[in-house]
């Protein structure tokens, strides 16, 4: 199963998506006892680690001692990139996947996260290349309003000295009661992305033909099970094989957003692992969708709670139906490259486990 330890609720940012604020309710720092977190985590045989904030380098030596007491299957780093510098190398290299926070060139990403994030994460990226980092290092953008996803996605997976495998995003949205908190026009906006959706899917079409698959995590989670007559569940596996661990000890479906007590499903002194598993899964909105299928439930979270209401909510999900559709469209042509022998089928398989990219933007 895979874990999330939030080590920390700070961070060194102040990205406009979240503003830095940490829940006044939940400690700062864990305040679990790490003997009792190692307890509950040794009653899963396989666990997969991801280490989450806030800005979870912020508390390296609660990583440092997990790492020394855990033989996880795989170790995973959501960070915004501005420590990694400090991670030690024996540790660094023992992460089988490093997301790092950024969202396009260096404009794009400086107006939602700061001026000069850009430079000290480019800096950073060749620091742990140069020191031995060889594992998947993903690009996890925010979409936002400024985004424009053709260009961005395009410059972060075709800019060599940022070395990114993958690229992923999400859309910053149903977070907050009301779509118009954040949005200006959704709707209108959505027309844009969907048409962005299209050109990149074009892109990544071209690709294919000279037998390249561009690694493009929504694309290719998604994919993998078109080309393979597949369906899936919830693609983050959020309740079903993925939880999250809160600095107070609490169990949670996800680790976002840790203020809804709804998401609460355990807690690591009085449950074991394996107990968790299905604790909670997506309800009738999702399981009666004509793309359920291939679509999994986009996020629990948002189907549990509907921030933006029934409409916002249908609205978010044409997003995923036209995602689907046009993935579905190329699956003849790239059948076709299968059997000239130009692509290998089993390379669409991607991720091979939760490496906590959702899929589904
Ligand atoms: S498209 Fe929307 S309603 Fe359909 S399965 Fe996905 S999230 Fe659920
Ligand atoms: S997609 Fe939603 S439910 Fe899944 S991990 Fe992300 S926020 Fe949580």
């Amino acid at each position: 199963m895979n874990w999330f330890i939030i080590t920390s609720t700070q961070c060194n940012l102040r990205c406009r998506y979240c503003m830095n604020e940490p829940h006044p309710d939940l400690p700062l720092r864990p305040a679990w006892d790490t003997q009792n977190l190692i307890n509950f985590l040794s009653t899963d045989p396989s666990p997969t680690i991801c280490f989450y904030g806030g800005e979870p380098l912020l508390e390296m030596d609660i990583i440092i001692e997990i790492m020394d007491n855990i033989n996880a299957t795989h170790y995973t780093l959501q960070t915004n990139g501005l420590l990694l510098n400090k991670l030690p190398t024996e540790y660094l290299t023992r992460f089988s996947t490093i997301l790092v926070s950024i969202d396009g060139d260096k404009e794009t990403t400086d107006i939602n996260r700061g001026k000069g994030t850009f430079d000290r994460l480019l800096s950073n990226i060749k620091d742990i290349r140069s020191r031995g980092f060889n594992g998947d290092l993903i690009a996890r953008m925010a979409i936002s309003e400024t985004s424009d996803i053709f260009k961005d996605v395009t410059y972060l997976i075709e800019t060599e000295e940022l070395s990114f495998n993958h690229v992923h995003w999400q859309l910053d949205v149903q977070w907050d009661e009301g779509i118009e908190t954040r949005w200006e026009d959704f709707p209108d906006w959505m027309k844009s992305y969907n048409d962005g959706i299209s050109e990149l899917i074009f892109y990544w079409l071209e690709n294919l033909e000279k037998g390249e698959i561009k690694g493009l995590v929504p694309f290719l989670g998604i994919f993998r099970h078109i080309i393979n007559d597949r369906s899936t569940d919830l693609p983050c596996e959020a309740g079903l094989r993925s939880f999250a661990i809160r600095t107070d000890g609490e169990i949670t479906f996800c680790p976002l957003p840790p203020e809804y007590d709804l998401s609460i499903v355990g807690n690591i002194e009085t449950n074991t692992a394996n107990e968790l598993e299905n604790a909670i899964g997506v309800g009738k909105t999702c399981l009666e969708c004509e793309v359920y299928d291939l679509c999994g439930g986009r996020c629990l979270f948002a189907e549990k709670t509907k921030l933006w209401g029934d409409s916002g909510f249908d609205l978010v999900c044409e997003t995923v139906k036209h995602l689907i559709g046009k993935l579905q469209s190329i699956r003849e042509t790239v059948e076709e490259l299968i059997d000239k022998g130009i692509l290998n089928r089993d390379d669409f398989e991607y991720p091979e486990y939760n490496n906590t990219t959702e899929i589904i933007p």
